[in-house]
């Protein structure tokens, strides 16, 4: 369904794109595309039979003109360096668009962790993490959760990072409540799709009251929009996820549809809708077309079949430039991920903000605080796009790099 995108190429392109609208200096540009350190390191793993495997780690930081390096660790059978090297640099654009200090950083391992035990899992996470451990620091490089890693990894990683240096909750973002973790993390990057869906049709004159949602992958981001968006007054028609998707043109109850697939981690079994698949989903005629699973899934060979008035990026490059560009041309909006799902680097950056002050903040305080960015963010892009007419993507990433640029002159060479 989704087809194997050149990420560290759309990410140049992309950025190619805005730096010659911003009519940056051509050295410059170049500099801003390096990354500014890469570090691969071998992560040997005794299994618990005894033998031993090995595999391949990577940090890659991006850029950190205008703070500490922040970003997942992923560990996934296809994470290599390019990849690693795009998400880094996509981290640094998100973190600028919403105006938080920090830099872009990314991590993986190339592991299936599917086929390990939880034990195995420790073992290797620890060894990862005392291999990244001289470019890593609560002022340095701030990892957090990506994809196959969760707060229980982090747990870990604050462990070990705690018995060579001493107890630092704030070297890892995305922990368990209960170690530092910020209240409100977990729904935090859905929630932010949703106001930026309410942010998009207050802009283009959509009601939200009825208006219709389809969401491919009802996971953390896609299930937590889903409930915030039917609180809204949107009416959710379709979800899927890697089992296939559902189908309920009057609307789902989405109180009941985020329940079942919080507890079950499925969607199928609910008693709601009629199967659909993901390809059919994507095609439907709704106001809101959310991907929210996995990078590459609109693209040339599908971009034609999209019918739907807006796409709202809430996983990480779920459409190709070529595919975004086509849609804009007729007239269908893609807000872009590094708006739309800013929501979870911003409430990991308050849990930061947090653990250094050593003082939890109530769930009210953080949900305010992340209206106000996701609010900010997007009328900047929004009125950018506006006056150059350009796409809010290309408005996005003008916002960003023209941020980083400025801090990185500032600082001086
Ligand atoms: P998740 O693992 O909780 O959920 C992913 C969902 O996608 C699951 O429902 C899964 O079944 C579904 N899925 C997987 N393969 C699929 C397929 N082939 N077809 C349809 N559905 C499929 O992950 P998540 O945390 O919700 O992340 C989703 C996306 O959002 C990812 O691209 C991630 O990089 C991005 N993202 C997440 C966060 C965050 O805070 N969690 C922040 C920024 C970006």
């Amino acid at each position: 369904m989704s087809v194997k995108v050149n990420n560290l190429k759309s990410c140049i392109d992309q950025f190619d794109r805005a730096a010659e609208l911003l009519g940056l200096d051509e050295n410059l540009k170049t500099s801003l595309k390096m990354p500014d350190r890469e570090l691969s390191v071998e992560v040997p793993l005794r299994k618990d039979d005894g033998t031993i495997e090995s595999f391949q780690g990577f940090r890659v930081q991006h850029n950190n003109s205008r703070g500490p390096f922040k970003g997942g660790i992923r560990y996934h059978h296809e994470v290599d360096l390019d990849e690693v090297r795009s998400l880094a640099a996509l981290m640094t654009w998100k973190t600028a668009l919403v105006d938080i200090p920090y830099g872009g950083g990314k991590g993986g391992i190339a592991i299936d962790p599917s086929g390990y035990s939880e034990r195995e899992l420790e073992r290797l996470s620890r060894r990862f993490f005392r291999g990244i451990d001289p470019v890593i620091g609560p002022n340095k490089d701030i990892p957090a959760p990506d994809v196959n890693t969760n707060a229980q990894v982090m747990a870990w990683f604050m462990d070990e990072y705690g018995q060579l240096h001493g107890h630092t909750p704030g070297i890892v973002t995305g922990k368990p409540i209960d170690l530092g973790g910020s209240l409100g993390r977990e729904a935090a990057t859905g929630k932010g799709t949703a106001i930026t869906v309410r942010e998009t049709a207050s802009k283009f004159g959509v009601d939200l009251e009825g208006a219709t949602v389809a969401i491919q992958g009802f996971g953390n981001v896609g299930s937590y929009a889903g409930k915030f968006l039917g609180e809204m007054g949107c009416k959710l028609i379709a979800a899927s996820d890697v089992h296939g998707g559902l189908h309920e043109p009057d609307g789902f109850d989405t109180k009941a549809l985020f329940d079942y697939a919080y507890e079950n981690r499925m969607i199928k079994g609910c008693g709601q809708g009629k199967a659909i698949t993901n390809e059919e989903l994507l095609a439907l005629k709704v106001d809101f077309l959310i991907p929210a699973a996995l990078g590459g899934v609109i693209h040339k060979m599908n971009v034609n079949d999209i019918k739907c008035k807006f796409v709202i990026e809430a996983a990480n490059s779920p459409t190709t430039p070529p595919a975004s560009e086509e849609l804009f041309q007729k007239g269908i909006h893609v807000v872009p991920d590094i708006l739309t799902n800013a929501g979870g680097v911003t409430v990991s950056y308050f849990e930061w903000v947090q653990n250094l002050q050593q003082f939890r903040w109530e769930e009210d305080e953080v949900n305010e605080k992340l209206e106000r960015k996701m609010v900010k963010a997007f009328q900047e892009v929004a009125s950018l796009s506006d006056e150059k007419k350009i796409s809010l993507r290309s408005a996005a990433y003008m916002v960003a790099i023209d941020r980083v640029a400025q801090a990185f002159l500032l600082r001086g060479v």
